[in-house]
C-alpha cells in the first residue's frame, strides 16, 4: 500500500493485451524516473475469453504497480454478432464502468488519488475522474496522426457527404500526410454503422479531456502533426502539452507526447532467439501480425510461397488457423491452439520441409522486442499495430507494412508515405473478393525491396536508423518525451503533497 509521501495514480485499461502493455509500460516509465514517488493502481476490465498466456507480463511488474482485474464482463453477444474489435473493446469497457467506479470509490476511501489516466477506448472513465474531483487524462496508445483524425472527425463528418472510401482524391489533415479515405480507421468505413457512431462519441470525449491526452509518440517522429494540433490547444496555464501550443482558447485539450513507450524485454531465451543467433547479421525477415491478426487460407498460401521464392531467411511467428475475418482471434487465445487445429497444417504442402534451412515458423507468442533487437533481423513484415511500429522504429528495423484492421491502414500510410521507413503491401483482388490478397510475386518484390541492395531499400534503412536515434534521444534524460513527462510529474507531485 502507498505511504503518505507517495503520489497515487489510477489507470483504467481495456480488455486488450496490447493496450494493457502500453499503459503499464508508461507506468513503469514513471516509476523508472521517480522510483519512490508513485504508487500506481491499474484497473483492468476482463472478458471471459481473456487469456492467461500473458500472465508473465503482469507477474513481472514492479511492486508499486498494482493491478486489479475486474470480474469478466459479458460480451458474447457482440462477439457472436461479428462486431469489430473497436466496438468490442469500447463496449466491454463501457459495461465494466460501474465496477471501475466502485473500485475507484473504494480506493479513494483509503488513499488520495492524484490523477486518473484512462485508455483511449475507455473515455467514459473521465466522468468518474470529474465525479471524484481528480485530474483526468486519456492515454492514447496510437499515433498523433490518428489522434488528429479523431479531432477532425466532426469536421470531416460535416464536410464529406459520401462514404470516405468513395471520396475522390486524398483527405487533407493539418500537419499530416493526406490520406485516402480507405486508410481512415475501420470505424469510419461505414457511416451508417454502430462502429462509426461510437467512434464519433469517443472522439467527442477526447475533446472533453480537459487535463490532457498522453500520446505514445514523440515530437521528432510527428512534429508537424503535433504543432498543428497544438495550435488548437486551449489555454491551460503553463502546463501545455509539449509547449508548442499558444494556449489562446482553441478547443483541443493539451497533448503530451510521452513515447516511444515500448515493452521492456523479457530476457527469455526461446527457440527463435537461439535460431536467430545462428543467422547472419541483417539477414532475417521477421513476420508477425500482432496479438490477434489472422489471414485467409489463400493469403497464408501466397505468403508462404512468397517467403520461399524470395530465398531470404524468415522468422514467421503467431501463425494462426485461417479466418476470413482478420481480427477473428483478437480477444481469444489466438496463439494457443487445439492439437487437432494445428495451424502448421494450413501451410502449403511440403513448405516446411522445403524451407527448413531457410526459415522458422512458430504458432505461439514470440519475444518480439528481443527479436527486433537481434542483430540478425533485417526487416519486419508487420500488420502495423502501433506498438509494433514503435518497436520497429526503436530498433531501427525497416518494415513491410501489411495492415489488417482497426487503425492499422492509417499507420501503414504514415510509415510508408509519411516517415518513409516502410514499403507498403498492395492487395490484389484476383477473384473479386472484397478483402483481396497480396500475391506471392508482390511479396517477393517487397522483401527484395527492403532487404537487398538498391536505392529504395537503402533510403528506407537510412531513414529508420535516423529515427532510431531520435527515438532513443527522446527518452534520454533531457529528451523531449522525458521533459514532457517531468512536467506532468511535477504537477502531480505538487498536487499529491497538497492532498
Ligand atoms: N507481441 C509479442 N509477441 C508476439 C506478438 C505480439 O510480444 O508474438 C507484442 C508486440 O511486441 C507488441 C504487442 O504484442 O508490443 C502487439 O501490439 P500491436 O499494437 O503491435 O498490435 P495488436 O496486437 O494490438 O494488433
Amino acid at each position: 500500500p502507498p505511504t503518505t509521501t507517495t503520489t497515487h495514480i489510477a489507470l483504467v485499461s481495456v480488455p486488450a493485451f496490447s493496450h494493457q502493455v502500453s499503459i503499464l509500460e508508461f507506468a513503469k516509465r514513471l516509476l523508472h524516473l521517480h522510483t519512490d514517488t508513485f504508487h500506481v493502481t491499474c484497473i483492468i476490465p476482463t472478458l471471459s475469453s481473456s487469456s492467461s498466456k500473458h500472465s508473465f507480463f503482469f507477474d513481472s511488474l514492479p511492486r508499486n504497480i498494482h493491478c486489479i482485474f475486474l470480474p469478466s464482463v459479458n460480451f458474447q453477444d457482440l462477439n457472436n454478432n461479428g462486431a469489430s474489435v473497436e466496438i468490442q473493446t469500447q463496449l466491454s469497457a463501457s459495461r465494466a464502468m460501474s465496477s471501475v467506479r466502485e473500485t475507484l470509490v473504494s480506493l479513494s476511501r483509503t488513499t488520495a488519488i492524484t490523477a486518473l489516466i484512462a485508455d483511449a477506448m475507455a473515455p467514459e472513465a473521465l466522468e468518474l475522474g470529474k465525479e471524484l474531483n481528480i485530474l483526468s487524462y486519456i492515454y492514447f496508445p496510437c499515433s498523433t496522426m490518428v489522434l488528429s483524425i479523431c479531432f477532425h472527425s466532426r469536421n470531416l463528418d460535416h464536410e464529406v457527404s459520401c462514404e470516405y472510401k468513395d471520396h475522390p482524391g486524398l483527405i487533407p489533415l493539418p500537419g499530416c500526410i493526406s490520406i485516402s479515405g480507405r486508410d481512415l480507421p475501420d470505424s469510419m468505413q461505414d457511416r451508417g454503422s454502430l462502429a462509426y457512431k461510437l467512434f464519433l462519441q469517443r472522439c467527442q470525449r477526447y475533446l472533453d479531456a480537459h487535463d490532457g491526452i498522453l500520446v505514445n509518440s514523440f515530437m521528432e517522429l510527428e512534429e508537424e502533426t503535433t504543432k498543428a494540433i497544438s495550435e488548437h490547444e486551449h489555454g491551460n496555464g503553463n502546463e501545455h502539452g509539449n509547449g508548442a501550443g499558444n494556449g489562446n482558447g482553441g478547443d483541443y485539450p493539451p497533448v503530451y507526447l510521452v513515447g516511444p513507450i515500448t515493452q521492456s524485454g523479457s530476457r527469455s531465451r526461446c527457440e527463435c532467439l537461439l535460431w536467430l543467433d545462428k543467422q547472419q547479421p541483417d539477414s532475417v525477415l521477421y513476420v508477425s501480425f500482432g496479438s490477434g491478426g489472422t489471414l485467409s487460407q489463400e493469403q497464408i498460401n501466397e505468403l508462404a510461397l512468397g517467403l520461399e521464392l524470395s530465398k531470404h531467411k524468415f522468422l514467421w511467428v503467431n501463425l494462426r488457423a485461417p479466418n476470413d475475418r482478420a481480427s477473428a482471434t483478437y480477444f481469444s487465445d489466438g496463439g494457443l491452439v487445439d492439437d487437432d487445429d494445428d495451424p502448421l497444417q494450413f501451410l502449403p504442402k511440403g513448405f516446411l520441409e522445403r524451407t527448413k534451412e531457410q526459415g522458422l515458423v512458430m504458432c505461439g507468442w514470440a519475444p518480439q522486442v528481443e527479436v527486433l533487437g537481434h542483430r540478425s533481423i533485417g526487416a519486419f513484415l508487420s500488420h502495423c499495430g502501433w506498438n509494433s511500429v514503435l518497436e520497429s522504429v526503436v530498433h531501427g528495423v525497416p518494415m513491410i507494412a501489411w495492415p489488417l484492421f482497426a487503425e492499422q491502414r492509417s499507420n501503414a500510410a504514415l510509415v510508408s508515405e509519411g516517415l518513409k521507413v516502410a514499403l507498403r503491401a498492395k492487395m490484389k483482388n484476383p477473384r473479386g473478393k472484397s478483402n483481396g490478397v497480396v500475391v506471392k510475386e508482390e511479396i517477393v518484390e517487397l522483401i527484395k525491396g527492403v532487404m537487398e541492395e538498391g536505392l529504395e531499400g537503402e533510403e528506407i534503412r537510412r531513414k529508420v536508423k535516423e529515427l532510431k536515434k531520435l527515438a532513443n534521444c527522446a527518452m534520454m534524460e533531457d529528451g523531449s518525451s522525458t521533459r514532457t513527462i517531468e512536467k506532468l510529474v511535477n504537477k502531480w507531485k505538487r498536487l499529491g503533497k497538497s492532498l
